[in-house]
Order: C-alpha cells, then structure tokens, then sequence
C-alpha cells in the first residue's frame, strides 16, 4: 500500500509520544502533544495496538465530561530489539522488548581487537542472534563503540583509546552484512542514555552522565533533550584543557582531560602514591583492582582515586557552569567508584559561589548499559523499521 510522508510521520509521532516524549498517554494527551484531532489519534493507536507495537492501559479519570481514557504503552511482549557494546575483547550483545526490558544475552569474544576482527565478529554475532531469536526482532541493531562516531554515516571517524586511526566504516559493514540498519554511537554516549532513560527513577531532565574507562565522554540531557551539537559530538569532554602545562595528548594539545582521568592515569598516579608497580596485566584490570581496593580502605589506592577525583571536580565544576545540570552520574567502569563519588562530592561541596554545583552520584545501571543505550536508539525508530510491512497491512 503506498502511503504519504504526512502519514508516516503521524504515526511515527505518536508511537514516540507512547515510546519515550509522554508518560503513559492517554489519547486526549497524544492528540493535544502533538495537535492532532483525537479520532485521528485514536485510528493510529487502534493500528499500533493490532501491529503488536502498543497496549492499552489502566482507565484514567481525567475530570472531563465523557468516557474516561486508558494510558498507552508498550508492547513488551511482541517486538524484540537487538543491542550490541564492545565490552573488554568481546561483543556484548543484548535482546530486550520494547521497554528495554532484558530478555536475553550473548557474548562472542574478539580474538584480535583490530577493526577487521570487530566488524568479523560483531556480523557472526548478530547471524547467531538471528539464527535464535528469528521471530518479532526490529530488522535494526544498535552498536557502541569507542571513538568518535559519524552518526550520519554510522562511521567511527577515530578511537584513539583502542588505536583505531583511521575510519571504520562499521554501519555500512553491517547493513550490508547482516541487511540490518546500524545504529552505531559511542559507548559512554550509549551508556549515559540508558542511564536517562531506564534508570532516572526521579525524572530529572536535566542530566550529565561521565563515562571513564580508557577513553572518558560525557552525555548531555538538557530539559529533556539529548544535546548531540551540529556534527553529533556534544559531550566529548576528553580534550577540554584543564592543565596548559600538562602531558601531551594524542590531540596536540597538554593536559587534556584524557590524559587525566582515564584508567592509565590512574593506574600512573597509583604508582606514584605506593611508589611501586602494580602487578602486571591489562590496564584496565589493574584499574578496577585500584577501584576496588580504593573502595575496600586500601591507603595508597583510595589517594590515587582523590587525584583522579580532583581533576574530575574541575570537569564537572565546567560543564555544570555551562549546563546548570542538576544531576551528575559517573560510571565507566573507572567512574563506578564510591571513594571516587564521595571525595567529589566533598570537593563540590566545599565550594562556595554563585554557581550552584550537582551532587555527583554512581551509575545505577551495572551491567549491559552501552547495549541498552545502543537498543534505546533502535526503538526510537521503530515505526521507520516496520513501516513497510505495516502499511502492507492495513
Ligand atoms: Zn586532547
């Protein structure tokens, strides 16, 4: 059946009203959001719900004359979406319904963590999901990576933190691998939306969620809005300056926030506080083990976690004066610290002026939340992943 763009884009819109822009809608609160008559909404939420896409809630009394409405959700139990995170050497990979509800996982390990095995191992990955999930699964993936992320072309442009130099065309790779549409972000970026969006238990609009691991972002919710910037890089915090005089980083510039708080910088000022090495290993697992023993009373540990605290206090005492964000969450998993958390808190504070800065908190997600950020992205554009195949039928 052919349809018109103004058709498609209504029910689009109003399948975001019920997704993600409305709480639990009623068809009146639809139909005045977006300024559509309420038969016309009504007729749209009447397909939604027989394409599996929506359910029909609770009675709502609204105080008006009339038949009182039901509140909109939905469908957790028809469509599935698929999620996937470079996490440590493997792919992560998640399946969730439409809530972002878990329902399943899977992980297939990267031999070599070069480009070529990532994009190898991402496409087995998302066939053997295929292969066992073949029913109601959204024909899109989302996909967090580190770097910086051309989202127009699905492109990591650059991940300096796994020595990818040069451009990784992942989004056209997959597409044309699995016939899935890619929805490729950074990873912290992922994470702090699924921390908005699945774990904001108090509804805060306007948020900053830091991710620190070998590379460090921050991702921006500003009255609601994820703030992207004219070319999608809002929020990558790693290159602000906060030391002129400080170590060179791969940018050119001295002292970048990169070059300060990131899991060799803190594994660099552990070493200089205990004036010794610390085992050998991966940096990242001897970070976590500085986190971790940082969190269990370890002297020499908990001070290297304040000297990387204390550059985190600038960064945050910057954006919070740009923002006016009322709410900081750190997680990473270097910035998932309590002795990290607390001493920021204490810096901020301590501080007295007319800004009034955030209380920093811990990320509230724990496991999976780069690919629960990715899946957000795919249910976000669910109605343009159906829409042939809906308007086929009605
Ligand atoms: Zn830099």
């Amino acid at each position: 059946m052919r349809y018109s763009d103004m058709e498609f884009e209504n029910y689009d819109s109003v399948l975001r009203c019920i997704i993600r822009d409305l709480d639990n809608p009623t068809r009146s609160d639809i139909a005045k959001h977006l300024g559509l008559s309420k038969s016309a909404v009504s007729n749209i939420v009447s397909r939604l719900i027989d394409y599996g896409l929506v359910l029909d809630g609770e009675s709502i009394q609204s105080g008006q004359k009339g038949r009182p409405g039901t509140s909109l959700s939905v469908n957790p139990s028809e469509w599935l979406v698929l999620g996937a995170a470079i996490v440590s050497s493997a792919w992560q990979f998640v399946i969730c319904d439409l809530s972002g509800t878990l329902k399943d996982t899977y992980v297939h390990e990267i031999p070599e963590l070069s480009p070529g095995c990532a994009l190898a191992c991402l496409s087995e990955g998302i066939a053997h999901v295929l292969g066992s999930h073949p029913d109601h699964l959204l024909p899109g993936v989302g996909i967090a990576v580190p770097g910086i992320i051309d989202i127009a072309s699905g492109d990591i442009v650059v991940a300096y933190d796994f020595g990818w130099n040069e451009r990784v065309r992942i989004g056209d790779y997959i597409e044309k691998a699995t016939g899935m549409k890619a929805y490729v972000c950074n990873r912290h970026a992922a994470e702090g939306i699924a921390e908005y969006r699945y774990a904001n238990e108090d509804g805060e609009q306007s948020m900053v969620y830091i991710g620190i691991s070998s590379g460090i972002r921050a991702t921006i919710f500003s009255s609601g809005l994820l703030v992207s910037g004219s070319h999608g890089r809002a929020g990558r915090i790693s290159h602000l300056q906060i030391d002129p005089n400080g170590r060179l980083c791969t940018c050119g510039q001295r002292g970048c926030l990169y070059t300060l708080a990131n899991d060799e910088a803190l594994v660099r000022y552990y070493q200089e506080e205990a004036g010794s090495t610390v085992s050998p290993g991966m940096i990242s697992e001897r970070a976590a083990g500085i986190i971790k023993a940082a969190d269990e009373g370890d002297d020499a540990s908990r001070r290297a976690v304040e000297r990387l605290g204390d550059v985190m206090t600038t960064a945050v005492r910057m954006l919070s004066v740009m923002l006016d964000t009322r709410k900081v969450i750190l997680g990473g998993p270097i910035g998932d610290s309590e002795a990290l958390v607390s001493h920021m808190n204490d810096n901020l504070s301590s501080i007295h002026g007319v800004d009034i800065f955030p209380s920093v908190s811990r990320c509230r997600i724990k496991q999976h939340g780069s690919a629960l950020g990715a899946v957000s992205l795919v249910v976000d554009d669910a109605f343009a992943l159906v829409r042939d195949d809906f308007f086929s039928r009605f």
